[in-house]
């Protein structure tokens, strides 16, 4: 475990832990990442020679593009295109149909798919990710204070959930794990039977007979299942 990861875990968990927080933590930490990532993608990085060469073959994903997109900085955006696609050009040199059909050529397919499968941003933001997980999980077990944060947070996205218990069912020992689970699925299946609740309400909230019913939580019951299932 790495001690640098320690502050910005505790910092999500603290902001998630709030009373009028609803957020996954991991989320939170997430979306921290990818916006540093995405500002020096966009800075002095986009100069730097080898990283361009990183981002010429890796590209980004929709995701990404996007936020990169709601950055002022076009100019950065235009001139790390302009290489990438200059790139995508070079790997595309020859009769596109004999791409496919020509053995010989699989390779070119194989190139092309590669960098629509890759993101340079997304490599990243993973591999901290992991970092992330393994501190959460380490801290957990170690820290008391830790675990009064960890259960007192509203629920971790199913994603995350899962990444949590994985890590932690190969890197803990029965014991340990044990008190890892059952402090987070008890979070979970609570905001689980909550979410399941609110989406029903909100549902029934459409049949006339439920007008002069109050809204109770289910007013964004949709948007709030939707983050559950799909993290941000
Ligand atoms: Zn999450
Ligand atoms: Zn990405």
């Amino acid at each position: 475990m790495e001690q640098i990861y320690m502050i910005p875990v505790n910092e999500a968990f603290d902001e998630c832990a709030k009373v009028d927080a609803c957020e996954c933590p991991i989320c939170k930490m997430l979306e921290k990442l990818e916006n540093k990532e995405v500002d020096i993608a966009l800075g002095p990085a986009m100069m730097e020679p080898n990283i361009r060469i990183e981002t010429n073959e890796k590209g980004f994903c929709k995701r990404h593009f996007d936020l990169m997109l709601q950055r002022p900085n076009k100019l950065s955006l235009a001139l790390i295109l302009e290489s990438h696609l200059d790139t995508i050009r070079g790997k595309m040199k020859g009769n596109p149909l004999k791409n496919i059909i020509v053995p010989k050529h699989k390779s070119q397919v194989k190139a092309t798919k590669s960098l629509n499968e890759s993101c340079y941003i997304c490599e990243k933001v993973n591999y901290h990710i992991m970092r992330m997980i393994e501190t959460t999980v380490y801290l957990h077990g170690y820290d008391p204070d830790f675990r009064v944060k960890t259960k007192k947070q509203k629920y971790f996205c199913m994603e995350h959930y899962q990444m949590l218990l994985e890590y932690a069912k190969n890197k803990l020992d029965k014991k340990k794990f044990e008190e890892f689970y059952s402090d987070v699925s008890l979070i979970q299946e609570k905001y689980l039977d909550k979410i399941i609740k609110d989406v029903s309400w909100f549902a029934k909230k459409f049949d006339y007979r439920y007008d002069s019913e109050p809204w109770y939580d289910s007013r964004d019951a949709v948007e709030r299942a939707i983050k559950l299932l799909s993290g941000k």
